[in-house]
Protein backbone atom coordinates (compact mmCIF):
# COMPACT_ATOMS: atom_id res chain seq x y z
CA UNK A 1 0.00 0.00 0.00
CA UNK A 2 1.43 3.42 -0.86
CA UNK A 3 1.99 5.97 2.61
CA UNK A 4 -1.26 8.23 2.48
CA UNK A 5 -2.17 10.56 5.07
CA UNK A 6 -5.26 9.10 7.32
CA UNK A 7 -8.63 10.56 6.98
CA UNK A 8 -9.37 12.91 10.08
CA UNK A 9 -12.33 10.17 10.92
CA UNK A 10 -9.47 7.74 11.00
CA UNK A 11 -7.59 9.77 13.17
CA UNK A 12 -10.04 10.47 15.29
CA UNK A 13 -11.29 6.90 15.81
CA UNK A 14 -7.70 5.71 16.43
CA UNK A 15 -7.38 8.37 19.09
CA UNK A 16 -11.15 7.86 20.51
CA UNK A 17 -9.12 4.37 21.21
CA UNK A 18 -6.78 5.80 24.01
CA UNK A 19 -9.29 7.14 26.11
CA UNK A 20 -12.54 5.31 25.47
CA UNK A 21 -11.79 1.25 25.91
CA UNK A 22 -14.81 0.39 27.07
CA UNK A 23 -18.39 1.67 28.52
CA UNK A 24 -17.45 2.01 31.91
CA UNK A 25 -14.40 4.84 30.31
CA UNK A 26 -17.42 6.59 28.35
CA UNK A 27 -18.95 6.78 32.33
CA UNK A 28 -15.73 7.65 33.65
CA UNK A 29 -15.70 10.77 31.20
CA UNK A 30 -18.70 12.21 31.50
CA UNK A 31 -18.86 11.54 35.07
CA UNK A 32 -15.65 14.02 35.86
CA UNK A 33 -17.38 16.63 33.45
CA UNK A 34 -20.62 16.57 35.37
CA UNK A 35 -18.18 16.79 38.53
CA UNK A 36 -15.91 19.10 36.37
CA UNK A 37 -19.42 21.62 35.74
CA UNK A 38 -20.36 21.85 39.50
CA UNK A 39 -23.29 19.42 39.48
CA UNK A 40 -24.30 18.18 43.03
CA UNK A 41 -26.31 15.37 41.48
CA UNK A 42 -24.80 12.75 38.81
CA UNK A 43 -27.01 10.46 37.58
CA UNK A 44 -26.46 7.72 35.32
CA UNK A 45 -28.59 5.73 33.84
CA UNK A 46 -27.03 2.58 31.52
CA UNK A 47 -28.42 0.15 29.25
CA UNK A 48 -27.33 -2.94 28.42
CA UNK A 49 -24.24 -3.02 29.74
CA UNK A 50 -23.64 0.47 28.29
CA UNK A 51 -23.45 -0.84 25.08
CA UNK A 52 -26.92 0.13 23.95
CA UNK A 53 -27.38 2.96 25.67
CA UNK A 54 -25.48 5.42 28.23
CA UNK A 55 -26.81 8.43 29.78
CA UNK A 56 -25.64 10.88 32.15
CA UNK A 57 -27.43 13.96 33.76
CA UNK A 58 -26.05 16.36 35.86
CA UNK A 59 -27.21 19.66 37.82
CA UNK A 60 -24.22 21.63 36.59
CA UNK A 61 -23.63 24.84 35.09
CA UNK A 62 -24.50 23.86 31.51
CA UNK A 63 -22.95 24.57 28.07
CA UNK A 64 -23.60 28.45 26.43
CA UNK A 65 -25.53 27.47 23.20
CA UNK A 66 -22.93 29.09 20.78
CA UNK A 67 -20.29 26.87 22.53
CA UNK A 68 -22.19 23.59 22.08
CA UNK A 69 -20.29 22.75 18.77
CA UNK A 70 -17.14 23.79 20.25
CA UNK A 71 -17.50 21.15 22.76
CA UNK A 72 -17.24 18.21 20.68
CA UNK A 73 -14.01 19.46 18.61
CA UNK A 74 -10.71 17.76 19.03
CA UNK A 75 -8.21 19.73 22.45
CA UNK A 76 -11.33 22.12 22.74
CA UNK A 77 -11.91 22.71 26.57
CA UNK A 78 -13.08 25.41 28.82
CA UNK A 79 -10.56 24.17 31.96
CA UNK A 80 -7.38 25.10 30.04
CA UNK A 81 -5.45 27.99 28.17
CA UNK A 82 -1.76 27.92 28.67
CA UNK A 83 0.48 24.39 29.40
CA UNK A 84 1.44 26.39 32.20
CA UNK A 85 -2.34 26.14 33.80
CA UNK A 86 -1.30 22.16 33.94
CA UNK A 87 0.91 22.41 37.11
CA UNK A 88 -2.07 23.81 39.01
CA UNK A 89 -5.20 21.86 37.43
CA UNK A 90 -8.04 21.36 39.95
CA UNK A 91 -10.66 19.67 37.29
CA UNK A 92 -10.99 16.50 36.63
CA UNK A 93 -10.59 17.02 32.98
CA UNK A 94 -8.51 19.00 30.82
CA UNK A 95 -7.23 17.37 27.77
CA UNK A 96 -10.26 18.42 25.72
CA UNK A 97 -10.78 14.68 23.86
CA UNK A 98 -13.60 13.19 25.29
CA UNK A 99 -16.32 14.47 23.89
CA UNK A 100 -14.66 14.34 20.80
CA UNK A 101 -13.27 10.53 21.08
CA UNK A 102 -16.71 9.61 22.48
CA UNK A 103 -18.78 11.38 19.34
CA UNK A 104 -16.84 9.28 16.83
CA UNK A 105 -17.28 6.03 18.28
CA UNK A 106 -21.25 6.73 18.56
CA UNK A 107 -24.09 8.24 18.65
CA UNK A 108 -24.65 11.21 21.20
CA UNK A 109 -27.17 13.55 21.93
CA UNK A 110 -26.30 16.34 24.10
CA UNK A 111 -29.04 18.77 25.90
CA UNK A 112 -27.88 21.44 28.25
CA UNK A 113 -28.60 24.69 29.42
CA UNK A 114 -26.72 27.41 31.64
CA UNK A 115 -29.22 29.04 34.14
CA UNK A 116 -28.68 32.25 32.35
CA UNK A 117 -29.92 31.32 29.52
CA UNK A 118 -33.95 30.92 29.29
CA UNK A 119 -34.02 27.99 26.27
CA UNK A 120 -31.23 24.97 26.35
CA UNK A 121 -29.96 23.21 23.14
CA UNK A 122 -29.91 20.03 21.85
CA UNK A 123 -27.54 18.50 19.56
CA UNK A 124 -27.27 15.49 17.93
CA UNK A 125 -24.02 13.50 16.06
CA UNK A 126 -23.13 10.19 14.60
CA UNK A 127 -19.21 9.30 14.06
CA UNK A 128 -18.31 12.96 14.51
CA UNK A 129 -21.20 14.54 12.21
CA UNK A 130 -23.69 16.70 13.31
CA UNK A 131 -27.12 15.32 12.64
CA UNK A 132 -29.42 18.18 14.57
CA UNK A 133 -29.49 20.90 15.78
CA UNK A 134 -32.66 22.43 18.00
CA UNK A 135 -33.62 24.78 20.88
CA UNK A 136 -35.48 22.97 23.63
CA UNK A 137 -36.81 23.66 27.11
CA UNK A 138 -34.72 21.70 29.92
CA UNK A 139 -33.65 22.60 33.45
CA UNK A 140 -30.39 23.98 33.71
CA UNK A 141 -27.47 21.39 33.58
CA UNK A 142 -26.47 19.05 31.03
CA UNK A 143 -27.96 15.53 29.81
CA UNK A 144 -25.69 13.28 27.55
CA UNK A 145 -26.99 10.44 25.72
CA UNK A 146 -24.26 7.51 24.13
CA UNK A 147 -25.75 5.20 22.68
CA UNK A 148 -24.49 2.04 19.97
CA UNK A 149 -21.25 2.76 20.88
CA UNK A 150 -18.21 1.09 18.92
CA UNK A 151 -20.72 0.52 16.35
CA UNK A 152 -18.10 1.94 13.57
CA UNK A 153 -15.25 0.26 15.55
CA UNK A 154 -15.62 -3.84 14.87
CA UNK A 155 -12.43 -4.64 16.33
CA UNK A 156 -13.16 -3.06 20.06
CA UNK A 157 -16.95 -4.33 19.49
CA UNK A 158 -15.32 -7.72 19.51
CA UNK A 159 -12.91 -7.08 22.55
CA UNK A 160 -16.03 -5.91 25.03
CA UNK A 161 -16.53 -8.58 27.45
CA UNK A 162 -19.46 -9.76 28.60
CA UNK A 163 -22.23 -7.66 29.65
CA UNK A 164 -22.31 -8.46 33.11
CA UNK A 165 -18.26 -7.74 33.35
CA UNK A 166 -19.09 -4.10 31.81
CA UNK A 167 -22.15 -3.89 34.38
CA UNK A 168 -19.80 -4.41 37.34
CA UNK A 169 -17.23 -2.00 35.81
CA UNK A 170 -19.69 0.87 35.70
CA UNK A 171 -20.86 0.32 39.08
CA UNK A 172 -17.15 0.33 40.30
CA UNK A 173 -16.15 3.55 38.33
CA UNK A 174 -19.25 5.00 39.99
CA UNK A 175 -18.55 3.56 43.30
CA UNK A 176 -14.93 5.33 43.34
CA UNK A 177 -16.77 9.13 42.59
CA UNK A 178 -19.06 8.38 45.11
CA UNK A 179 -16.12 7.94 47.01
CA UNK A 180 -14.28 11.20 46.44
CA UNK A 181 -17.05 13.17 46.33
CA UNK A 182 -19.59 13.12 49.29
CA UNK A 183 -21.31 16.18 48.78
CA UNK A 184 -22.18 14.57 45.33
CA UNK A 185 -25.35 12.93 45.28
CA UNK A 186 -24.70 10.09 42.70
CA UNK A 187 -27.72 7.73 41.52
CA UNK A 188 -26.92 4.17 39.20
CA UNK A 189 -30.39 3.16 37.06
CA UNK A 190 -29.35 -0.12 35.40
CA UNK A 191 -31.68 -1.10 32.61
CA UNK A 192 -34.70 0.80 34.32
CA UNK A 193 -33.51 -0.40 38.03
CA UNK A 194 -31.69 1.80 40.90
CA UNK A 195 -28.78 -0.06 42.22
CA UNK A 196 -27.04 2.88 43.86
CA UNK A 197 -27.22 5.64 45.61
CA UNK A 198 -25.62 7.81 47.17
CA UNK A 199 -26.74 11.27 50.15
CA UNK A 200 -24.58 13.83 48.97
CA UNK A 201 -24.40 14.41 52.26
CA UNK A 202 -20.75 14.90 52.44
CA UNK A 203 -19.63 12.54 54.38
CA UNK A 204 -17.16 10.45 53.68
CA UNK A 205 -18.16 7.95 56.08
CA UNK A 206 -21.82 7.76 54.46
CA UNK A 207 -20.09 6.94 50.87
CA UNK A 208 -18.07 4.28 52.07
CA UNK A 209 -21.21 2.16 53.93
CA UNK A 210 -23.01 2.50 50.40
CA UNK A 211 -20.12 1.73 48.45
CA UNK A 212 -18.56 -0.76 49.95
CA UNK A 213 -21.56 -2.29 52.12
CA UNK A 214 -22.25 -1.64 55.95
CA UNK A 215 -20.33 -5.18 56.79
CA UNK A 216 -17.34 -3.86 55.14
CA UNK A 217 -17.33 -0.71 57.00
CA UNK A 218 -17.77 -2.53 60.40
CA UNK A 219 -14.62 -3.40 60.28
CA UNK A 220 -12.78 0.08 59.12
CA UNK A 221 -10.43 2.33 61.71
CA UNK A 222 -10.61 5.89 60.77
CA UNK A 223 -7.17 7.66 59.42
CA UNK A 224 -5.72 11.14 59.34
CA UNK A 225 -2.66 12.41 59.16
CA UNK A 226 -3.22 15.57 60.30
CA UNK A 227 -4.35 14.01 63.71
CA UNK A 228 -0.67 13.48 64.54
CA UNK A 229 1.47 15.61 61.60
CA UNK A 230 -0.45 18.80 60.71
CA UNK A 231 2.66 20.49 59.24
CA UNK A 232 3.09 18.32 56.09
CA UNK A 233 1.71 19.33 52.96
CA UNK A 234 0.68 16.03 52.27
CA UNK A 235 -2.26 15.14 54.02
CA UNK A 236 -3.63 11.67 54.25
CA UNK A 237 -7.31 10.74 55.42
CA UNK A 238 -9.23 8.02 55.23
CA UNK A 239 -10.47 4.60 56.22
CA UNK A 240 -8.98 1.52 56.32
CA UNK A 241 -9.67 -2.18 57.76
CA UNK A 242 -8.91 -3.82 60.84
CA UNK A 243 -6.06 -6.52 60.80
CA UNK A 244 -9.04 -9.21 61.53
CA UNK A 245 -10.60 -8.24 57.97
CA UNK A 246 -8.39 -8.96 54.85
CA UNK A 247 -9.30 -9.64 51.34
CA UNK A 248 -7.30 -11.97 48.95
CA UNK A 249 -6.70 -9.40 46.67
CA UNK A 250 -5.21 -6.21 46.41
CA UNK A 251 -8.41 -4.63 44.76
CA UNK A 252 -10.56 -2.89 47.79
CA UNK A 253 -6.81 -0.56 48.18
CA UNK A 254 -8.58 2.57 46.68
CA UNK A 255 -6.25 5.57 46.26
CA UNK A 256 -7.36 9.03 45.69
CA UNK A 257 -5.20 11.63 44.86
CA UNK A 258 -6.72 15.24 44.94
CA UNK A 259 -9.96 13.72 44.12
CA UNK A 260 -8.89 11.99 41.43
CA UNK A 261 -8.86 8.31 41.58
CA UNK A 262 -5.09 6.67 40.96
CA UNK A 263 -3.89 3.43 40.44
CA UNK A 264 0.07 3.13 41.82
CA UNK A 265 1.85 0.38 42.62
CA UNK A 266 3.79 2.26 45.23
CA UNK A 267 1.36 3.66 46.97
CA UNK A 268 -0.37 0.41 47.67
CA UNK A 269 2.51 -1.11 48.64
CA UNK A 270 2.85 1.46 51.05
CA UNK A 271 -0.32 0.41 52.54
CA UNK A 272 0.41 -2.72 52.71
CA UNK A 273 3.46 -2.39 53.98
CA UNK A 274 1.55 -0.45 56.78
CA UNK A 275 0.06 -3.92 57.73
CA UNK A 276 3.61 -5.52 57.85
CA UNK A 277 2.97 -8.54 60.81
CA UNK A 278 -0.75 -7.21 60.72
CA UNK A 279 -1.67 -9.29 58.21
CA UNK A 280 -0.56 -12.95 56.42
CA UNK A 281 1.16 -13.33 53.83
CA UNK A 282 -1.06 -12.90 50.49
CA UNK A 283 -3.58 -11.05 52.66
CA UNK A 284 -4.35 -7.12 51.62
CA UNK A 285 -6.66 -4.39 53.43
CA UNK A 286 -9.51 -2.75 52.61
CA UNK A 287 -8.35 0.69 52.25
CA UNK A 288 -9.90 4.60 51.07
CA UNK A 289 -7.28 6.53 50.80
CA UNK A 290 -7.43 10.11 50.12
CA UNK A 291 -4.12 12.17 49.52
CA UNK A 292 -4.13 15.90 49.29
CA UNK A 293 -0.87 17.41 47.94
CA UNK A 294 -0.67 20.62 46.67
CA UNK A 295 -1.48 20.61 42.52
CA UNK A 296 1.96 21.78 41.77
CA UNK A 297 3.53 18.68 43.63
CA UNK A 298 1.99 16.23 41.34
CA UNK A 299 1.49 15.77 37.65
CA UNK A 300 -1.82 14.40 36.25
CA UNK A 301 -0.84 14.37 32.67
CA UNK A 302 0.92 11.37 32.29
CA UNK A 303 -1.42 9.36 30.78
CA UNK A 304 -4.63 9.63 28.66
CA UNK A 305 -7.20 8.07 31.20
CA UNK A 306 -5.11 9.91 34.04
CA UNK A 307 -5.58 7.46 36.17
CA UNK A 308 -1.42 7.11 37.06
CA UNK A 309 0.10 10.17 38.46
CA UNK A 310 3.45 11.45 39.07
CA UNK A 311 4.65 13.10 42.28
CA UNK A 312 8.05 15.52 42.70
CA UNK A 313 8.74 13.82 45.81
CA UNK A 314 7.15 10.52 45.74
CA UNK A 315 8.77 9.26 49.40
CA UNK A 316 7.51 12.10 50.88
CA UNK A 317 4.06 10.74 49.66
CA UNK A 318 4.82 7.12 50.52
CA UNK A 319 6.23 7.78 53.95
CA UNK A 320 2.71 9.69 54.78
CA UNK A 321 0.75 7.27 53.66
CA UNK A 322 2.53 4.51 55.58
CA UNK A 323 2.99 6.44 58.72
CA UNK A 324 -0.90 7.13 58.65
CA UNK A 325 -2.11 4.04 58.49
CA UNK A 326 0.22 2.27 60.71
CA UNK A 327 -0.32 4.68 63.11
CA UNK A 328 -3.94 4.09 63.19
CA UNK A 329 -3.37 -0.13 63.31
CA UNK A 330 -0.83 0.63 66.47
CA UNK A 331 -3.47 2.93 68.00
CA UNK A 332 -5.84 -0.22 67.83
CA UNK A 333 -3.54 -2.35 69.62
CA UNK A 334 -3.33 -0.46 71.96
CA UNK A 335 -6.79 0.37 72.93
CA UNK A 336 -8.88 -2.11 74.93
CA UNK A 337 -12.11 -3.87 74.06
CA UNK A 338 -13.99 -5.86 71.14
CA UNK A 339 -11.81 -4.21 68.18
CA UNK A 340 -8.21 -5.38 70.33
CA UNK A 341 -9.33 -8.41 70.80
CA UNK A 342 -9.55 -8.79 66.94
CA UNK A 343 -6.38 -7.77 66.58
CA UNK A 344 -4.80 -10.03 68.59
CA UNK A 345 -6.53 -13.20 66.92
CA UNK A 346 -5.48 -12.22 63.45
CA UNK A 347 -1.78 -11.22 64.86
CA UNK A 348 -1.85 -14.65 66.53
CA UNK A 349 -2.15 -15.78 62.77
CA UNK A 350 1.65 -15.55 62.93
CA UNK A 351 2.50 -17.04 66.28
CA UNK A 352 0.60 -20.60 66.73
CA UNK A 353 0.77 -20.70 70.68
CA UNK A 354 -1.94 -17.61 70.37
CA UNK A 355 -4.40 -19.06 68.30
CA UNK A 356 -5.86 -21.63 70.43
CA UNK A 357 -8.60 -19.09 71.07
CA UNK A 358 -9.99 -20.31 68.02
CA UNK A 359 -9.68 -23.95 69.18
CA UNK A 360 -12.91 -25.25 69.29
CA UNK A 361 -14.54 -23.16 66.77
CA UNK A 362 -14.44 -24.49 64.09
CA UNK A 363 -14.17 -28.64 63.94
CA UNK A 364 -17.68 -29.48 64.03
CA UNK A 365 -17.36 -33.61 65.25
CA UNK A 366 -20.25 -34.39 64.26
CA UNK A 367 -21.20 -32.53 61.38
CA UNK A 368 -22.97 -34.71 58.23
CA UNK A 369 -20.10 -33.30 56.31
CA UNK A 370 -17.21 -35.57 56.85
CA UNK A 371 -16.80 -37.11 60.10
CA UNK A 372 -19.38 -39.62 60.00
CA UNK A 373 -18.07 -40.86 56.91
CA UNK A 374 -14.41 -40.91 58.22
CA UNK A 375 -15.82 -42.94 61.51
CA UNK A 376 -16.45 -46.06 59.08
CA UNK A 377 -14.28 -45.49 56.92
CA UNK A 378 -11.34 -45.83 59.99
CA UNK A 379 -11.71 -48.37 61.68
CA UNK A 380 -10.24 -51.26 59.37
CA UNK A 381 -6.81 -49.04 58.76
CA UNK A 382 -6.22 -48.55 62.46
CA UNK A 383 -6.42 -51.91 63.91
CA UNK A 384 -3.18 -52.34 62.98
CA UNK A 385 -1.60 -49.92 65.56
CA UNK A 386 -3.95 -50.92 68.04
CA UNK A 387 -6.23 -47.96 68.27
CA UNK A 388 -9.62 -48.54 69.93
CA UNK A 389 -12.21 -48.20 67.28
CA UNK A 390 -15.45 -48.57 67.91
CA UNK A 391 -16.77 -51.34 65.11
CA UNK A 392 -19.54 -49.61 62.95
CA UNK A 393 -20.91 -49.97 59.23
CA UNK A 394 -18.06 -51.05 56.43
CA UNK A 395 -18.21 -48.34 54.20
CA UNK A 396 -17.13 -48.78 50.32
CA UNK A 397 -13.54 -48.12 50.06
CA UNK A 398 -11.72 -46.54 47.48
CA UNK A 399 -8.00 -47.07 45.94
CA UNK A 400 -5.36 -45.99 48.11
CA UNK A 401 -3.13 -43.54 47.44
CA UNK A 402 -1.09 -43.00 49.63
CA UNK A 403 0.60 -45.33 52.11
CA UNK A 404 -0.60 -46.10 55.42
CA UNK A 405 -0.11 -43.60 57.97
CA UNK A 406 0.45 -43.52 61.42
CA UNK A 407 -0.39 -40.21 63.46
CA UNK A 408 2.30 -39.43 65.89
CA UNK A 409 0.91 -35.76 66.59
CA UNK A 410 -0.34 -32.24 65.96
CA UNK A 411 2.78 -29.37 65.59
CA UNK A 412 1.61 -25.91 65.88
CA UNK A 413 -2.10 -26.66 65.93
CA UNK A 414 -2.23 -26.94 62.53
CA UNK A 415 0.48 -29.84 60.80
CA UNK A 416 -0.12 -33.49 61.70
CA UNK A 417 3.09 -35.36 62.12
CA UNK A 418 2.76 -39.12 60.93
CA UNK A 419 4.88 -41.84 59.97
CA UNK A 420 4.64 -44.16 57.06
CA UNK A 421 7.09 -47.14 55.69
CA UNK A 422 8.52 -44.48 53.57
CA UNK A 423 9.33 -41.94 56.52
CA UNK A 424 8.23 -38.85 58.20
CA UNK A 425 5.19 -36.98 56.96
CA UNK A 426 4.27 -33.24 57.87
CA UNK A 427 0.44 -32.76 56.86
CA UNK A 428 -1.18 -29.31 57.04
CA UNK A 429 -4.58 -30.29 58.64
CA UNK A 430 -6.46 -27.24 56.59
CA UNK A 431 -5.00 -27.65 53.23
CA UNK A 432 -5.81 -32.10 53.73
CA UNK A 433 -8.85 -31.31 54.76
CA UNK A 434 -9.80 -28.99 51.91
CA UNK A 435 -8.53 -31.36 48.98
CA UNK A 436 -10.91 -34.26 51.37
CA UNK A 437 -13.96 -32.03 50.78
CA UNK A 438 -13.74 -31.26 47.42
CA UNK A 439 -13.05 -34.38 46.62
CA UNK A 440 -16.43 -35.21 48.46
CA UNK A 441 -18.16 -32.45 47.26
CA UNK A 442 -17.49 -32.88 43.59
CA UNK A 443 -18.69 -36.33 43.66
CA UNK A 444 -21.76 -35.56 45.23
CA UNK A 445 -21.98 -32.60 42.83
CA UNK A 446 -21.83 -34.52 39.86
CA UNK A 447 -24.25 -36.57 40.88
CA UNK A 448 -26.05 -34.02 40.95
CA UNK A 449 -26.57 -34.74 44.65
CA UNK A 450 -25.98 -31.33 46.67
CA UNK A 451 -26.24 -31.25 50.26
CA UNK A 452 -28.50 -28.17 51.32
CA UNK A 453 -29.03 -26.58 54.23
CA UNK A 454 -32.72 -24.37 54.34
CA UNK A 455 -32.14 -21.42 56.24
CA UNK A 456 -35.36 -20.36 58.15
CA UNK A 457 -34.34 -17.22 59.75
CA UNK A 458 -34.36 -15.92 55.93
CA UNK A 459 -31.50 -13.28 56.51
CA UNK A 460 -30.75 -11.05 53.82
CA UNK A 461 -27.73 -9.99 52.65
CA UNK A 462 -27.12 -6.31 51.38
CA UNK A 463 -24.79 -5.93 49.33
CA UNK A 464 -22.22 -3.00 47.44
CA UNK A 465 -23.48 -2.82 43.85
CA UNK A 466 -20.71 -4.02 42.20
CA UNK A 467 -21.10 -7.12 44.17
CA UNK A 468 -24.56 -7.46 44.21
CA UNK A 469 -23.88 -8.02 40.42
CA UNK A 470 -21.56 -10.48 40.46
CA UNK A 471 -23.72 -12.23 42.31
CA UNK A 472 -26.62 -12.18 39.82
CA UNK A 473 -24.63 -12.99 36.83
CA UNK A 474 -23.72 -16.10 38.45
CA UNK A 475 -27.15 -16.92 39.98
CA UNK A 476 -27.35 -19.68 38.60
CA UNK A 477 -23.48 -21.37 39.53
CA UNK A 478 -24.44 -20.81 42.78
CA UNK A 479 -27.83 -22.31 42.46
CA UNK A 480 -25.85 -25.57 41.75
CA UNK A 481 -23.41 -25.55 44.60
CA UNK A 482 -26.63 -25.03 47.06
CA UNK A 483 -26.69 -21.61 47.33
CA UNK A 484 -30.08 -20.28 46.82
CA UNK A 485 -29.99 -16.65 46.96
CA UNK A 486 -33.59 -14.97 46.31
CA UNK A 487 -33.06 -11.10 44.92
CA UNK A 488 -34.89 -8.92 47.72
CA UNK A 489 -34.67 -5.57 47.12
CA UNK A 490 -31.67 -3.79 44.23
CA UNK A 491 -28.66 -5.26 45.95
CA UNK A 492 -29.95 -7.22 48.67
CA UNK A 493 -31.01 -10.48 48.83
CA UNK A 494 -32.73 -13.23 50.68
CA UNK A 495 -30.43 -16.48 51.63
CA UNK A 496 -32.53 -18.87 51.21
CA UNK A 497 -30.00 -22.05 51.33
CA UNK A 498 -26.29 -22.69 51.94
CA UNK A 499 -24.36 -25.73 51.32
CA UNK A 500 -24.92 -28.42 54.33
CA UNK A 501 -21.06 -28.10 55.01
CA UNK A 502 -21.40 -24.59 55.65
CA UNK A 503 -24.60 -24.92 57.88
CA UNK A 504 -22.42 -23.82 61.13
CA UNK A 505 -21.23 -20.50 59.24
CA UNK A 506 -22.18 -17.13 59.16
CA UNK A 507 -23.91 -16.74 55.57
CA UNK A 508 -22.86 -13.35 54.94
CA UNK A 509 -19.20 -14.35 55.73
CA UNK A 510 -19.75 -17.14 53.82
CA UNK A 511 -20.74 -15.61 50.81
CA UNK A 512 -18.52 -12.53 51.36
CA UNK A 513 -15.81 -15.01 50.55
CA UNK A 514 -17.65 -16.38 47.33
CA UNK A 515 -17.62 -13.24 46.22
CA UNK A 516 -13.90 -12.47 46.76
CA UNK A 517 -13.04 -16.14 45.03
CA UNK A 518 -15.57 -15.14 42.25
CA UNK A 519 -13.43 -12.02 41.13
CA UNK A 520 -10.45 -13.42 41.73
CA UNK A 521 -8.59 -14.43 38.18
CA UNK A 522 -9.22 -18.29 37.47
CA UNK A 523 -6.28 -19.67 38.33
CA UNK A 524 -5.24 -22.32 35.21
CA UNK A 525 -6.95 -25.97 35.51
CA UNK A 526 -10.31 -24.47 37.38
CA UNK A 527 -12.94 -25.95 35.57
CA UNK A 528 -15.29 -23.89 35.91
CA UNK A 529 -17.07 -21.05 37.86
CA UNK A 530 -18.69 -23.64 39.89
CA UNK A 531 -15.58 -25.16 40.81
CA UNK A 532 -14.40 -21.97 41.89
CA UNK A 533 -17.38 -21.96 44.09
CA UNK A 534 -16.96 -25.29 45.02
CA UNK A 535 -13.06 -24.72 46.24
CA UNK A 536 -14.20 -21.38 48.67
CA UNK A 537 -16.77 -23.39 50.17
CA UNK A 538 -14.40 -26.19 51.48
CA UNK A 539 -12.21 -23.52 52.10
CA UNK A 540 -14.65 -22.55 54.70
CA UNK A 541 -15.49 -25.57 55.61
CA UNK A 542 -12.00 -27.21 56.41
CA UNK A 543 -10.89 -27.41 59.74
CA UNK A 544 -8.89 -24.10 60.66
CA UNK A 545 -4.72 -24.02 60.93
CA UNK A 546 -4.93 -23.52 64.74
CA UNK A 547 -7.47 -25.84 65.83
CA UNK A 548 -6.43 -28.50 68.02
CA UNK A 549 -6.86 -31.83 67.19
CA UNK A 550 -7.72 -35.05 68.98
CA UNK A 551 -5.42 -37.86 67.73
CA UNK A 552 -8.87 -39.81 66.71
CA UNK A 553 -9.83 -36.62 64.73
CA UNK A 554 -6.52 -36.75 63.22
CA UNK A 555 -6.74 -40.53 62.30
CA UNK A 556 -10.09 -39.55 61.02
CA UNK A 557 -8.44 -36.69 58.26
CA UNK A 558 -5.63 -38.86 57.28
CA UNK A 559 -7.67 -42.09 56.79
CA UNK A 560 -9.50 -40.24 54.41
CA UNK A 561 -6.85 -38.41 52.57
CA UNK A 562 -4.40 -41.96 52.30
CA UNK A 563 -7.32 -42.36 49.64
CA UNK A 564 -7.96 -39.29 48.01
CA UNK A 565 -7.39 -38.73 43.96
CA UNK A 566 -4.72 -36.22 44.80
CA UNK A 567 -3.89 -36.28 47.85
CA UNK A 568 -0.69 -34.31 47.78
CA UNK A 569 -2.01 -31.17 46.96
CA UNK A 570 -5.14 -28.82 47.95
CA UNK A 571 -7.83 -27.65 45.52
CA UNK A 572 -5.87 -24.40 45.14
CA UNK A 573 -3.03 -26.71 43.99
CA UNK A 574 -0.52 -25.87 47.35
CA UNK A 575 0.93 -28.98 48.99
CA UNK A 576 -0.98 -30.80 51.71
CA UNK A 577 2.22 -32.48 52.82
CA UNK A 578 6.07 -32.53 53.48
CA UNK A 579 7.77 -35.58 53.38
CA UNK A 580 11.13 -36.41 54.62
CA UNK A 581 12.27 -40.09 53.53
CA UNK A 582 14.14 -42.27 55.87
CA UNK A 583 16.64 -42.47 53.86
CA UNK A 584 17.34 -38.35 54.37
CA UNK A 585 16.73 -38.64 58.10
CA UNK A 586 19.18 -41.21 58.23
CA UNK A 587 21.77 -39.21 56.18
CA UNK A 588 20.60 -35.69 57.86
CA UNK A 589 21.58 -37.30 61.45
CA UNK A 590 24.88 -38.22 59.92
CA UNK A 591 23.95 -41.95 59.89
CA UNK A 592 24.67 -42.60 56.16
P1 LIG B 1 -12.32 18.36 29.00
O1 LIG B 1 -13.17 17.81 30.07
O2 LIG B 1 -10.96 17.80 29.01
O3 LIG B 1 -12.31 19.83 28.97
P2 LIG B 1 -14.27 17.21 27.24
O4 LIG B 1 -14.18 16.76 25.82
O5 LIG B 1 -14.60 16.18 28.24
O6 LIG B 1 -12.89 17.89 27.59
O7 LIG B 1 -15.32 18.38 27.34
C1 LIG B 1 -15.14 19.52 26.54
C2 LIG B 1 -15.78 20.73 27.17
O8 LIG B 1 -17.20 20.59 27.15
C3 LIG B 1 -15.43 20.94 28.62
O9 LIG B 1 -14.22 21.67 28.76
C4 LIG B 1 -16.64 21.73 29.13
O10 LIG B 1 -16.49 23.07 28.88
C5 LIG B 1 -17.78 21.22 28.27
N1 LIG B 1 -18.59 20.21 28.97
C6 LIG B 1 -18.57 18.89 28.77
N2 LIG B 1 -19.46 18.25 29.56
C7 LIG B 1 -20.06 19.20 30.30
C8 LIG B 1 -21.07 19.18 31.34
N3 LIG B 1 -21.64 18.03 31.76
N4 LIG B 1 -21.45 20.37 31.87
C9 LIG B 1 -20.88 21.52 31.46
N5 LIG B 1 -19.92 21.59 30.51
C10 LIG B 1 -19.51 20.46 29.93
MG1 LIG C 1 -13.80 15.86 30.21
Amino acid sequence: MPIQLLTDKVIAQIAAGEVIERPASVIKELIENSLDAGATTVHVAVVGGGRRLMRVSDNGQGIPSDEIELAFARHATSKLVQADDLSHIRTLGFRGEALASIASISRVTMTSRTPTEMVGVQLQLESSQILQRKAVGVPAGTVITVENLFFNTPARLKFLKAENTEKRQIALVIGRYALAFPGVRFILEQDGREVFRTSGGGELADAVVTTLGIQTFKDLIEIDSTSTNARSAVKVRGYTSIPGHSRADRSRIMLFVNGRWVQDASLSYAVIQAYHTFLMKGRFPVSVVMIDIPPEEVDVNVHPTKAEVRFQNPNEVFTEVQRTIRRALLGLAETSGLRTGRVTASLAAHGWQNTIQQMDMDLELDSPGWYAHQRSDRQSETADYGTEIPVGPEAPQKPRTLPLLRVVGQVGASYIVAEGPAGLYLIDQHAAHERILYEQFMENHARRDTLTQYTLSGETIELPPAEARLIEANIHALEMVGFLLEPFGPNTFMIRSLPALLADKNPAEVIQGVIEEIELEQTPGQASIEEKIIQQVCKQAAVKAGTVLSMEEMQGLIRQLERAQSPLTCPHGRPTMLHMSSDQLAREFGRK
